[in-house]
């Protein structure tokens, strides 16, 4: 068992305080810092503090993946860690997206490498043959449009905004209220010549500054996010497709899954993600990165869904509050340490020996594995290889740990 240093990645859209923070380095960082990446992503792989200085995680799996990995795992998925946990920190709204199946990302990843586009092209849609889905837990509050909101109350917020150039769309939606409907629309607005989204967009950002103004709440959040994403993103249909989609504030500790095809784009906040370790993305828009849409059309899941419907059930086991998810690749949980739990030795047993990332999100612990101990504080993270579990846990303070594991 080791300290894993994660990779830290800086975009524009991260933020200077929020990851420097959590992981104790000084405040404000030299550039934002949107993600932290702990895991073996060939990309940029988390490192093992060792004795005699750092090794990358993947040098570690592949010089011993039967003890890193374990049989079940090695079995499953090769010699790879599926899974890839990531501390996000958005300051800004990241792109409209979606990722795709695994039969929509093998087909994807063989056209373009026939097409002859290199993998690390930034046109590149499909960087890897695997499907991506991906639970995210908050941190901290967390902001996001995910998933197509059931027909009947986006025209409900249509509706709302009062703006005649909508007429037509509401009554799309209401001669067809199901995924076609949708489909149809969202096609509709996401094709359409630029001229035409342009008024459109100003249409709708009027109508949204006029609800927002005399004081109506019921849609109020929903108005703000369009103006904001106007404001940044002028002229983009992404803008207008934010309208059909469930706007989601989580609590520390809420989630939600995206399995593949679902529609999001993160707008803010702190949050911890576990996904298959896949770079799959297609865009929509509200992004200067590359956007496809015809591709992101062939994958998108247009079926609606409540904001309800997106938030995973999660059962108590032991000490953990695990996150139900159909996902193989990865599994999820919040380790709580409470009062009364201080001071002694805690089993926190994970369903097989696969191996585990642990990542301090409160408190402080010593974690004990076969080969040993870890000390883990706010912010740190450690590896615990296959043959190093199950683990006892000590905590000092109550703590709370996010757990990721193989989901088999
Ligand atoms: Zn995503």
């Amino acid at each position: 068992m080791q300290l894993l240093r994660g990779a830290i990645r800086t975009y524009a859209w991260g933020s200077r305080t929020d990851i420097a923070e959590f992981t104790g380095r000084p405040v404000p960082a030299a550039h934002p810092e949107a993600e932290l990446w702990l895991g073996a992503n060939t990309g940029d792989p988390a490192w093992l503090e060792g004795p005699d200085g750092e090794t990358s995680l993947l040098q570690a799996l592949f010089d011993d993946p039967e003890g890193q990995l374990g049989s079940v795992a090695r079995a499953r998925f090769g010699d790879v860690l599926p899974f890839l946990v990531k501390v996000l920190a958005a300051e800004e709204p990241l792109s409209l997206q979606a990722h795709p199946s695994a039969e929509q990302a093998a087909e994807g990843y063989l056209r373009e490498e026939q097409l002859g586009i290199p993998v690390t092209s930034p046109v590149r849609n499909y960087r890897d043959t695997s499907h991506k889905s991906e639970l995210l837990v908050a941190l901290r509050q967390f902001e996001a449009l995910a998933g197509f909101r059931p027909t009947a109350r986006t025209i409900e917020l249509l509706r709302a905004l009062a703006v005649f150039e909508l007429d037509p769309y509401i009554e799309l939606l209401n001669d067809q209220s199901d995924a076609d409907g949708l489909r149809a629309l969202f096609t509709t607005w996401i094709t359409a010549p630029q001229p035409d989204v342009d008024a459109l967009v100003s249409a709708v950002l009027e109508g949204a500054i006029r609800y927002v103004s005399c004081g109506a709440k019921e849609f109020a959040a929903e108005a703000k996010t369009v103006l904001e994403l106007g404001e940044r993103y002028p002229g983009d249909a992404g803008v207008l497709a934010a309208l059909l989609l469930n706007r989601i504030t989580l609590d520390p500790g809420e989630a939600i899954f995206l399995s593949a095809g679902n529609l999001h784009a993160y707008l803010r906040g702190v949050g911890l993600e576990v996904m298959t370790n896949s770079d799959n993305v297609l865009r929509g828009g509200l992004t200067p990165k590359h956007v496809d849409v015809p591709e992101l059309l062939r994958v998108l899941d247009f079926n609606p869904t409540t904001e309800a419907g997106l938030h995973p059930s999660t059962h108590q086991d032991g000490i953990g509050l695990v996150y139900d998810t159909p996902a193989v690749e990865f599994a999820a949980s919040m380790l709580t340490l409470g009062d009364d739990q201080l001071g002694h030795e805690v089993d926190a047993p994970s369903r097989h020996n696969g191996p585990q990332i642990l990542l301090c999100t409160e408190g402080s612990t010593t974690v004990c594995g076969k080969s040993g101990v870890v000390k883990l504080t706010r912010g740190a993270a450690a590896w615990v290889a296959a043959d190093d579990g199950p683990i006892r846990l000590i905590a000092h303070e109550p703590t709370t740990i996010f757990r990721a594991t193989v989901g088999l």
